[in-house]
């Protein structure tokens, strides 16, 4: 099935999805010319290259290590959680402009399972803007504040997760989040041995990779885990608990 949802939803949408909570990045603030980074680049031009999880360890880092102003060279001592959404104050409640297309598809499940007779596995989908209010957006193809995405949600039985045969297809390098060794196999040797637990998911990885290089996207792309925290596979804390997998080419992220 194939939805078009609004770009703007209730704040309760947003707050059950836990985007209101953890949908953020470590900023900091410089205490005395005031500009305002993303943690994560002002540690990378220190030479740090390890990205703390938490408000707490930034403040450790900060503390232990003199990290400067890219602007001023004033000394950065205070990090703190800057949300990534873009809230629009409406007359009696907060709105917020989606950051992605799933939550329009999750906040209308009954209605599509009832127009799917109440069967699973049942899939729907939505193209649309998303909206990101990036700390420092670049204008390129990937990072900007207002963007085009397309999600498919396929939501199955937990009690029944069997799925249809995983045809034969290349090898695609996977990452293993619980390793991060990379390891060369095709979609159904990665179900058989373990790579990926869900069968399912096997199957769309290399539905996916499939469409994504038939319309000229590279190869040698992998399918791992995300570079940044809200983005740890299998598993993204934002939205309903589903494994998510990435597919990156080139260190870009095209699928998530
Ligand atoms: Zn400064």
């Amino acid at each position: 099935m194939f939805i078009d949802t609004p770009v703007l939803a209730p704040q309760p949408v947003f707050k059950a999805s836990g985007h209101i909570d953890r949908f953020s990045d470590l900023a900091v603030e410089c205490p005395s010319c005031r500009s305002k980074f993303k943690l994560e680049s002002v540690l990378k031009r220190n030479g740090i290259g390890k990205v703390p999880l938490n408000v707490e360890e930034a403040n450790g880092v900060l503390t232990s290590v003199e990290v400067k102003c890219p602007e001023c060279g004033a000394r950065l001592r205070e990090a703190y959680d800057f949300n990534l959404m873009f809230p629009v104050q409406g007359k009696e409640e907060t709105l917020y402009l989606r950051p992605e297309t799933a939550q329009g598809i999750f906040v209308n499940f009954r209605l599509l399972n009832n127009v799917a007779r109440n069967r699973l596995p049942m899939a729907a989908a939505q193209l649309g803007k998303g909206f990101r209010n990036e700390i420092s957006p670049r204008q390129g193809l990937i990072r900007m504040r207002e963007f085009t995405q397309g999600e498919v949600e396929v939501f199955l039985d937990p009690e029944r997760k069997e799925w249809k045969e995983i045809p034969d297809y290349e090898e695609i390098l996977f990452v293993p989040p619980n390793t991060g060794r990379p390891v060369r196999a095709t979609p159904r040797d990665a179900f058989e041995t373990g790579i990926v637990k869900n069968k399912a998911l096997a199957y769309f990885i290399l539905k996916t990779h499939r469409i994504l290089t038939s319309v000229g996207i590279e190869k040698g792309g992998r399918s791992g885990s995300g570079s940044t925290r809200r983005r740890s596979w299998p598993t993204t804390p934002a939205t309903a608990g589903t494994l998510r997998p990435t597919l990156m080419t080139s260190g870009l992220r095209w699928l998530g």
